[in-house]
């Protein structure tokens, strides 16, 4: 088996479609190496090492020494220098890469191969003593970390101490000597903790890195970055064994990191930062401040410290057609790592890359107009749920604010909440319901809990590319990086900016698109629908075939979804209409009537308010279809359960005490959820019923009389098991249709439809449809049905289903395309082998959710229906299912 891949000198075994195999960064490599991009030689170790690793007790397969050992002789002749060589030796780097990029999570070994022979070399080499002792210093602490697992602080100790003595503040200001005691006194260190020699010998020091690395995939940082990502543990990382350049080698060296096209607004413009004379771990760890590639961004910057395209002229242009390569190559924007090393640029890596969701539409959008990709790639470039995260507030420009901070535009958005400083406290604030703002001098991966429970990060170091800004663009959180003027005091749990102080748990504010720290909460508004996000949308609107109707009840909802481009209403909850103000009032009468005349006087009050709340729906949806849903919970889920709270419903209600006691007895069922509900309510009541009826039909004669567009008006009966229920109800429902045009003397259309929510509704489809006019799928009960599984309590034990395998996605997120997928698609079938046009949507959660929109696309489903804020991200799935 092939368990090692070589690239470098215009040549590589491996390909950019093999990140499987080879993990990103690995493919990357291999692929910018084929194309004839500057990347200094190396070869990969596969993913599938990692696995057999893992399934054999830790343990390599047994070809993999040989492999390793010609894949190094030829990095050997492709550099011309030798591992271990006394003259010209050869220094690698060692780093993970799983197929998905997971930040900082894994562990990396750089300048591998130092000893005291070839430091030696090296200084002669680079005739810069100075360097070849802090790389070997740098090395010996990063090995021992990683590999040998010995705490940082044992050398940062005698760090500082070489530095008191030497009368200096900064690392790069000791001598040659000093750095050379500074190693003797970490390998000395090492001989104590582990009672060992550190490793001489550059092979044993090979596998040691590598073991690290593959070890490192089941560290805990990693393992909760994969369950926060959903990436498999079976997955594994690839290993990178690549020859080292160094950026730090003087002042024609430097490193930096850049994205092809600005990752926060997408804007077609290079985006990045370089340090002069540094190694590349020293841009992302934000340690100094670092310099702006282009002139056009240091001036907007406002930066004093020139750009890369003053400083190196001729590299900054080798860079820009790098830059192009790249992107039409990949097709995408990415994010690269470069160093130069003597005037010489080289490429580390690029991958596509993480973007806010206004640049991925802005990207996406302009790529297509330049004629890049096409509009069927732009849209499939795009995760729906991206859009999501578009839809979010950003500050009240009216709104006063008091800016204390200023940092970088790190991650946009706004978000307030109370101060907390680390990443522990913001998960305890944030299970108690608490809304944080998580406020760092810098970030690590042993933060991302944090971050993720946060509603906003705040750093007072590092770059747009550091931690905290990466991370959190990445899951959609606002971030202000680098705030240099504020002080944080951990210890103390505050942070200070001039006079102004800020304690734990004070409210802050930060706008992580300008980059401002306010105190106090500041007013958000809606954010603005135009621009890309427009033209994304219209795009997708001319490819999708399924339509979008979202679930709505108050007018605001409904605005809100018509202005998120829904064409209907799916699904009008009528009972969410009668939990508001004095409603309930009436409800409740009519439930704790004692006989029809009674309930029939609460209904005659239910009846104006739920005319009145439909008549809105009808003009708001503007000839668009609205469907009303009979009323569906069961009635104990109106009355309370306390003492005093039934006194004081028997109060407001003008009935007995006793009276509401009897009632909440004889409502209570063992299992309400199969219980007296749905269409069994109007079966038992048809005069609730006929009074919904009525309302939607009185409703439908306003609207039609005075609009200028019909109203479509669909009347839709749930939880219905069999043929005959449907045939009385749609009696009840005709017989009140025809009374109410006698009365208003005018006609109006409707139709009459079912849900289907029920197994044996699905089967009996194709009879349902005989009376049907349309069915809408109940995804929601139907998966609770199907699966028997209950969609209020499966939450205390769905998670552990899931961690065990046995299933993959919460079914009642993410539709089970073959339970419950295959009774609707055998539901379609049947009602459509009855009724040929008949139109067929869903309404459950799942119409909301990417992966389920596109099973509903196979079915062969209408519409899809769901909350109002999804509907951008229906459309946008809809469209990605229809390419
Ligand atoms: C459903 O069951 O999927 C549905 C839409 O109805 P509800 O969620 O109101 O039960
Ligand atoms: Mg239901």
């Amino acid at each position: 088996a092939k368990w090692v891949y070589d690239f470098g000198d215009g040549k590589a075994d491996g390909r950019a479609d093999m990140k499987n195999l080879l993990g990103g960064k690995g493919a990357n490599l291999a692929e910018m190496a084929s194309i004839g991009l500057p990347v200094p030689p190396g070869f990969t170790l596969t993913t599938e090492v990692c696995t057999h690793f893992y399934q054999n007790d830790c343990q390599y397969p047994k070809e993999l020494e040989q492999q390793v050992e010609k894949a190094l002789n030829l990095v050997e002749s492709r550099t011309g220098r030798k591992f271990g060589d006394s003259t010209n030796p050869l220094l690698v780097s060692v780093r993970s890469g799983a197929r998905a990029s997971m930040p900082g999570m894994m562990d990396t070994v750089l300048n591998l191969g130092l000893n005291d022979t070839t430091v030696e070399a090296l200084a002669k080499k680079s005739g810069d003593r100075r360097f070849a002792f802090d790389s070997y210093r740098r090395f010996v602490q990063m090995y021992s970390d990683v590999v040998l697992g010995i705490e940082i602080n044992h050398f940062e100790k005698h760090l500082e101490r070489a530095k008191e003595k030497r009368g200096v503040k900064q690392d790069c200001e000791l001598l040659p000597e000093d750095l050379e005691k500074l190693v003797k006194s970490y390998k000395a260190v090492v001989q104590l903790e582990l009672g060992e020699e550190f490793p001489e010998d550059p092979k044993a020091q090979l596998w040691g890195a590598v073991g690290a690395v593959f070890n490192s995939w089941m560290n805990q940082r990693a393992k909760t970055y994969r369950s926060l990502h959903d990436i498999p543990e079976w997955w594994g990382t690839a290993v990178n064994v690549q020859a080292m350049v160094f950026g730090n080698m003087g002042n024609d060296c430097a490193t930096g990191v850049a994205f092809t096209r600005d990752p926060s607004t997408g804007k077609n413009e290079f985006y990045g930062e370089f340090l002069v004379n540094a190694q590349g771990e020293d841009v992302v760890a934000g340690i100094r401040t670092p310099q702006e590639l282009t002139i056009r961004a240091r001036q907007s910057h406002g930066s004093d410290l020139p750009s890369l395209e003053e400083v190196m002229p001729n590299i900054f242009r080798e860079l820009l057609s790098v830059r192009s390569q790249l992107e039409t190559h990949y097709k995408d924007m990415q994010d690269i790592e470069f160093t130069i090393q003597q005037g010489k640029l080289y490429m580390l890596q690029t991958r596509n890359g993480k973007r806010t969701a206004p640049a991925a539409l802005q990207i996406a959008v302009d790529m297509a107009n330049e004629g890049l990709i096409t509009k069927s790639q732009a849209l499939l470039s795009l995760k729906p749920d991206l859009i999501d995260q578009l839809l979010h507030p950003t500050l009240d420009p009216k709104a006063k604010k008091e800016i204390i901070a200023k940092g970088l535009p790190a991650s946009p958005g706004a978000a307030g909440g109370k101060v907390v400083f680390s990443a522990d406290e913001a998960v305890r604030r944030c299970k108690d319901g608490e809304k944080v703002i998580l406020v760092r001098i810098e970030t690590s991966p042993d933060d991302i809990h944090g971050l993720h429970a946060a509603e906003g990060v705040l750093t007072t170091r590092g770059g747009m590319t550091s931690h905290a800004a990466v991370v959190a663009r990445g899951m959609g959180r606002p971030c202000v990086a680098g705030a240099g003027s504020i002080t944080v005091d951990y210890a103390a749990a505050k942070l200070t900016v001039g006079s102004v102080t800020v304690t734990e748990g004070q409210i802050l504010t930060i706008d992580g698109s300008k980059g401002e720290v306010m105190v106090g909460e500041v007013p958000t508004v809606p954010p603005q629908l135009s621009g890309s996000f427009g033209t994304i949308m219209q795009w997708a609107d001319e490819v999708r075939d399924m339509k979008v109707r979202a679930n709505a009840e108050t007018p605001a909802d409904a605005r809100q979804a018509k202005e998120f481009g829904a064409e209907g209403i799916g699904l009008v909850r009528t009972e969410h209409m009668f939990f508001e103000g004095q409603r309930i009032v009436a409800m409740r009468q009519m439930i704790l009537a004692t006989d029809e005349a009674d309930r029939r006087q609460a209904l005659d009050k239910l009846l104006v308010m739920q005319r009145e709340d439909i008549t809105e729906l009808f003009r708001i949806m503007d000839g668009n279809p609205v469907t009303v849903r009979l009323l569906d919970p069961p009635l104990h889920e109106f009355i309370p359960h306390t003492e005093a709270e039934m006194a004081l419903v028997a109060k407001a209600a003008g009935v007995p005490l006793d009276r509401v006691r009897r009632r909440a007895a004889e409502l209570q069922e063992a299992n309400p959820m199969l219980g007296h509900r749905g269409c069994r309510l109007a079966i038992t009541y048809p005069e609730i019923c006929e009074m919904q009826a009525r309302a939607i039909f009185e409703a439908a004669a306003e609207v039609g009389r005075s609009s200028k567009k019909l109203p479509v008006a669909e009347v839709m009966v749930p939880l219905v098991a069999t043929v005959e229920e449907l045939k009385l109800l749609k009696g009840v429902i005709e017989k009140t249709a025809d009374a109410v045009k006698k009365e208003q003397g005018i006609t109006f259309t409707y139709k009459i439809g079912t849900m289907i929510e029920l197994p044996r509704a699905a089967l009996q489809a194709g009879r349902l449809a005989e009376m049907a006019e349309f069915f809408s799928f109940g995804t929601n009960d139907l998966t609770q049905t199907t699966y028997g599984l209950s969609r209020d309590d499966a939450g205390s034990f769905l998670p552990e289903y899931k961690a065990k395998g046995i299933v993959e996605h919460d079914p009642f997120v993410s539709l089970d395309p073959e339970g419950v997928g295959e009774l609707i698609t055998m539901a379609v079938q049947r009602g459509r082998s009855t009724r040929p046009e008949m139109k067929m949507g869903i309404c459950g959660e799942h119409g909301g959710d990417p992966a389920s929109i596109e099973v509903c696309e196979k079915i062969g489903l209408d519409y899809v229906s769901c909350s109002p804020f999804r509907v951008p991200v229906a459309r946008l799935a809809a469209a990605q299912s229809a390419l």
